[in-house]
């Protein structure tokens, strides 16, 4: 090859080149060699090139040849990445939990354990999240697979170079250095580690389900509530990175104490807690964990049952105001609504809708349609697969850290 034509595919243009091709192949799957020049500009023998870099590298791989009508069967080439993955630590408030990913986000194996929520113990719940990580190492190891990235997902605000757990009220934890101390309990932990709050990124997980949408309002409840906010397409972080604290908005006048030293925050009354303990459910927390005592209440306000029922209409008003307060500050174009709280969305619109202002309606359509609400895709798991999709961006963004 000339040198000034070799120059030309190295160093940024050939590691940008390298993401198109692999961007690509996430958005759209499978593709002959041609599909992905004519999507991506390059020619077809720059992507010809690219590929048997990324082949060699084990990081895309060739289908079984088709045959399409006349002419030569068609190849594609397929994102494989066999010998790598992504491993996402998470802790909520009942739970540890570790998944891991091949890059398409697809699961390999996933391991959950109730931590049994001891208040103001980090140490105990991170003996937990320790013992779930190295069984996902194991599982890695006996996939064949090299952990490249491994994304800690906790349900609390993160700080700090390097970052930390600043505060959790639904562990009681304080300035909590959890990095620090699962490195301490597994050392073999490989790869890039980060860590980040579930709010953000299960907000950029269900933006990314959506189309052209650059400002959302994200509200969810499972362990606690939280949720982002989105203005022109980035998270807005705040100044001490505790944006979107939505669970600790002030609306109740003369509400009930709460863990963050405010009184009357959403979360005091539309928190699980306090919704479980109104419904005569908390017991089932100890039994069973936080996730399937959310069930039970969410099963037994589909039925009508009254201590539920009577639980979720005392915290509909003040989960509408959140959003009425809220839309007001940001003029989002959607609203999503996440976590156990998706499946009851309709309920949430409509008590949103039932105090709207008459500026809506000259916003160009139906003020019932402004902004939309609409329920999360990805459930509980948002988080999680925001991790991992997250984790999975920024590695096709260096293919050098899978070896090509
Ligand atoms: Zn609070």
């Amino acid at each position: 090859m000339p040198r000034a034509a070799r120059s030309l595919v190295s160093g940024d243009v050939r590691r940008h080149n390298l993401t198109l091709v692999l961007d690509h192949l996430v958005a759209s799957g499978p593709s002959a060699r041609s599909e992905i020049a004519a999507a991506t500009g390059l020619t077809r023998g720059a992507v010809t090139a690219l590929a048997t870099a990324l082949s060699a590298a084990g990081v895309v791989r060739e289908s079984n040849p088709t045959q399409t009508g006349r002419g030569r069967p068609i190849t594609r080439l397929e994102l494989a990445a066999d010998t790598v993955a992504v491993l996402v630590a998470q802790v909520d408030a009942d739970t540890a939990t570790a998944l891991l990913t091949n890059l398409a986000g697809d699961e390999l194996h996933r391991v959950e354990r109730r931590h049994g929520r001891p208040m103001g113990a980090p140490d105990a719940v991170l003996d937990v999240l320790g013992e779930v990580t190295r069984d996902a190492l194991r599982a890695a190891a006996e996939l064949g697979r090299r952990v490249v990235e491994v994304p800690v997902v906790v349900f609390a605000p993160v700080g700090g170079e390097p970052p930390v757990v600043l505060a959790d009220t639904d562990l009681g934890w304080g300035v909590v250095d959890l990095l620090g101390g699962l490195r301490a309990r597994v050392p073999e932990l490989p790869g890039v580690v980060t860590l980040a709050s579930d709010g953000w990124l299960a907000a950029r997980a269900e933006r990314s389900l959506l189309d052209g949408v650059d400002d959302l309002v994200y509200l969810k409840s499972n362990s606690g509530i939280g949720g982002a906010i989105i203005a022109g397409g980035r998270v807005v972080e705040g100044a001490h990175g505790v944006g979107a604290s939505l669970g600790h908005l002030a609306l109740i006048p003369d509400g009930p104490a709460c863990e963050c030293g405010q009184t009357g925050c959403l979360v005091t009354i539309a928190g699980p807690d306090a919704l479980l303990e109104r419904a005569g459910l908390t017991r089932l927390v100890g039994e069973h964990g936080l996730a399937a005592a959310l069930d039970e209440f969410s099963r037994r306000v589909d039925t009508g049952e009254p201590a539920a029922t009577a639980a979720w209409d005392a915290a509909l008003p003040w989960i509408a105001r959140a959003l009425q307060v809220l839309s007001l500050a940001t003029d989002p174009s959607t609203i999503v609504i996440g976590g156990f709280w998706a499946a009851r969305t309709p309920s949430i619109e409509r008590a949103f809708r039932a105090n709207r202002p008459a500026v809506a309606a000259a916003f160009g359509g139906p003020a019932s349609e402004i902004p939309i609400v609409s329920a999360g895709r990805l459930g509980t798991d948002a988080a999680l697969l925001g991790a991992a999709w997250a984790a999975r961006d920024r590695l096709l963004a260096d293919p050098s850290r899978l070896g090509v």
